[in-house]
């Protein structure tokens, strides 16, 4: 009977509970790992490129960060995944990275999923959804594709929250900037707010 079944659930204590695969857990190590890349994204914001970063982390360490700067760069393909990617890489002498896990805060786009997979990169994990380039699920999906991917598993969704946020007041500052000057001191103070808010949130979730 289900009556059985359901006060022994109950009973789980909280940590038990997090180690279940219930829709919406976040592994307490995804969450650490996925705070360092939104610690590289905001390098890239600083830079005045759009803040996406990335972390590369082997048997629980950290062996390679990036973030996005294609255009102080002058590199199209400058994007967080491929630095990091390519550090990672350089540290161990190595053109493929098997047994390595990407962190990005942004759903990553066709060529850095390419990269991924040349790499045999053994899983990439995401924050935010990307749905006018990402190829996870949103325009597409390449990691479903047998006759692409034998190596990689992904997953998405780990603190997406921070990483939208952190997406949408980038552009909200840049919005600002861009206005006429008759509408500038309201429109810079709200956007400065709301910046500063969202790095204190984001700072606050990725500790
Ligand atoms: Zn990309």
């Amino acid at each position: 009977m289900p009556d059985t079944a359901l006060p022994a659930a109950d009973m789980l204590p909280a940590d038990a509970d997090a180690d279940a695969a219930a829709p919406g857990a976040v592994d307490p190590a995804d969450a650490r790992y996925m705070g360092l890349a939104l610690a590289e994204a905001r390098k890239a914001w600083h830079e005045g490129e759009v803040p996406v970063g990335a972390v590369v982390v082997k048997d629980g360490e950290v062996i390679a960060t990036g973030y996005n700067q294609p255009i102080g760069r002058h590199d199209p393909t400058a994007h967080a995944e491929i630095m990091a990617l390519r550090a990672a890489a350089d540290k161990l002498g190595n053109y493929r990275l098997p047994g390595c896990e990407l962190y990005v805060t942004l759903e990553p786009c066709a060529m850095c999923s390419g990269a991924m997979m040349h790499a045999r990169l053994a899983r990439v994990v995401y924050a935010a959804g990307d749905p006018k380039t990402g190829v996870c699920g949103s325009v597409l999906d390449l990691f479903a594709l047998e006759a692409l991917n034998h190596h990689t598993k992904v997953d998405g969704g780990v603190l997406a929250e921070e990483a939208a946020a952190m997406l949408r007041g980038f552009f909200a500052e840049r919005r600002a900037a861009r206005r006429p000057p008759a509408a500038a001191p309201d429109a810079g103070t709200g956007a400065a707010a709301l910046a500063s808010a969202l790095t204190a949130g984001v700072e606050g979730s990725g500790a």
